[in-house]
């Protein structure tokens, strides 16, 4: 069996046949992430023994005929802004590279007690600060259509080893894009949930109101078997909903008739390249050949999103990251004179320049006199952004457009406009702002062979019907099929 080019419901079936191990698979995987080596450089942390510990226990247990988890012998490559108890997790960052957390993210719990394997601490732009993976302050990853290229960001280390094979799923975040925008630019399904449907309990925390973890996977399938296992209600998280998880997988193949398709204007703007513009647009065709009803919808206030959501994501992280004072947290510097020096140079050593211009950018938002032109405006301006949502799912079930304006970036390309890099963030953060649900499909490759990724949105809670509708264009097409020839 070809474990690696196996899809999650392939690799789960075989292991349940007994044609093979958990300790196969794991194993598998683990011989693709040693002959990668650093060609892709996804992981921060290979988790080899831990791994494979797991994965024999599940041997064990199956031997036994004892009751399994839904991802029993999945490995599964994990954000490093996720807490890992006795497994470093760095945040890709100076200040926390010594970190092992002494306890387990929600989700981290969730996916052992599913019978997961993490198999390692994928790489991420600082603080999932970033759209490239290229802010990350430990390694660069790559990405494997293309090794010139960016995996995209913030979690390109998950998206960059589920498209190389390395991990069969990929848990990551999405504050602005971070899920969506690298699944788009590494051909791969990426998936980010409703604000408060997964327990944000350690995850380290970047914009508190935006953050949410999500699923990465090579098919729509896995994507939300995933999703299964790490929704669901937590009261250490106060803005996690208590609401039932839908058996999402069950309901994948049901067919959705009737199915009424919005097609965002404003996300084919100015700034779009011509493949993307013309692969979506052929992707949105096959909803209408399958009898769905396609129309043109409007989301006027798009345009300030770039703008309001820089202000509340820097606003916060401004507050958040003030715990990084060498003392309550993180890295201290070894050469200081006084109390207050060693704060500043602990924090100078620890955070890289894009960290550190956002802390710059949060605590100018927040400052007094400035607040109210600033931070209280954007939070006005991301109401009227909500609004725009709630008055087109009227109308329409899912949104669609592309992820990202163009497919994947070179390495290096962007790193010194920081403003056209976060322009590179303009479909994907509004869903963010609205706390609704968005997943990234793989629709097509550009003319020098770069995927490109469709996004679907719907209205809060209604993953159900996102993916469903995710699935059913899934079914015409085989893009999710296609992969990386690496070297
Ligand atoms: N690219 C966006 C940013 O730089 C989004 C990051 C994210 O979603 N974590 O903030």
């Amino acid at each position: 069996m070809d474990i690696t080019g196996s899809t999650t419901g392939q690799l789960l079936k075989a292991m349940q046949s007994g044609s093979v191990s958990a300790v196969d698979v794991t194993q598998a995987y683990l011989d693709e992430i040693s002959a990668d080596g650093e060609t892709i450089g996804a992981f921060l942390t290979v988790n080899s023994e831990g791994a494979l510990a797991v994965a024999t226990e599940v041997d064990r247990k199956r031997s036994r005929g004892e009751p399994l988890g839904r991802l029993a012998g999945l490995p599964v490559a994990v954000k490093d802004n996720i807490c890992t108890k006795g497994l470093a997790t760095t945040c890709a960052s100076r200040m926390l590279e010594n970190f092992v957390p002494p306890y387990d993210a929600h989700v981290t719990t969730q996916l052992l007690n599913a019978d997961a394997v993490i198999i390692g601490k994928a790489n991420l732009d600082e603080f999932a600060m970033g759209s490239s993976t290229e802010n990350s302050a430990l390694k660069v990853t790559r990405n494997p259509w293309d090794t010139d290229c960016t995996p995209g960001g913030s979690s390109g280390g998950s998206a960059a080893a589920v498209a190389a094979r390395l991990a069969p799923l990929g848990v990551g975040s999405d504050t602005g894009g971070s899920i969506r925008q690298p699944a788009s630019f590494c051909g791969v399904v990426g998936l980010k949930p409703t604000y408060g449907r997964v327990s944000r309990y350690g995850l380290i925390a970047f914009a508190s109101s935006l953050d949410q973890i999500g699923s990465f996977a090579t098919d729509v399938t896995g994507a939300a078997l995933l999703l299964e296992t790490l929704a669901g209600h937590d009261n250490r998280d106060s803005t996690s909903v208590d609401r039932p998880v839908p058996n999402y997988s069950a309901t994948l193949e049901q067919p959705l008739t009737g199915l009424r398709v919005g097609v965002v204007s404003e996300f084919f703007g100015e700034g779009i390249d011509a493949d993307v513009d013309t692969s979506v647009k052929a992707a949105i065709d096959v909803y209408r050949s399958l009898g769905a009803e396609v129309s043109e919808v409007s989301l006027p206030h798009t345009k300030y999103a770039v703008a309001t959501y820089y202000l509340i994501a820097c606003s916060e992280a401004s507050s958040n990251l003030a715990r990084y004072d060498g003392v309550h947290y993180g890295h201290r510097a070894e050469q200081f004179e006084n109390m207050i020096d060693m704060y500043a140079a602990s924090r100078a050593e620890g955070f890289g320049a894009e960290v550190k211009r956002r802390i710059m950018l949060g605590v100018f938002a927040l400052s007094e006199g400035y607040s109210d032109q600033y931070y209280l405006k954007s939070l006005k301006v991301r109401r009227l952004i909500r609004n725009d949502f709630d008055l087109v799912f009227e109308n329409v079930d899912v949104l669609a457009g592309p992820t990202c304006p163009t497919p994947a970036f070179r390495i290096g390309e962007l790193v010194d406009d920081p403003l056209k890099m976060y322009l590179s963030d303009i479909c994907t953060i509004s869903a963010n702002l609205a706390g609704i649900p968005g997943v990234s499909i793989p629709a097509g490759f550009s003319s020098d062979g770069l995927p490109i990724g469709m996004q679907l949105l719907a209205a809060p809670f209604e993953e159900e019907t996102l993916l469903r509708a995710a699935r059913m264009y899934e079914r015409e097409t085989d893009w999710h099929r296609k992969r990386p020839s690496l070297g």
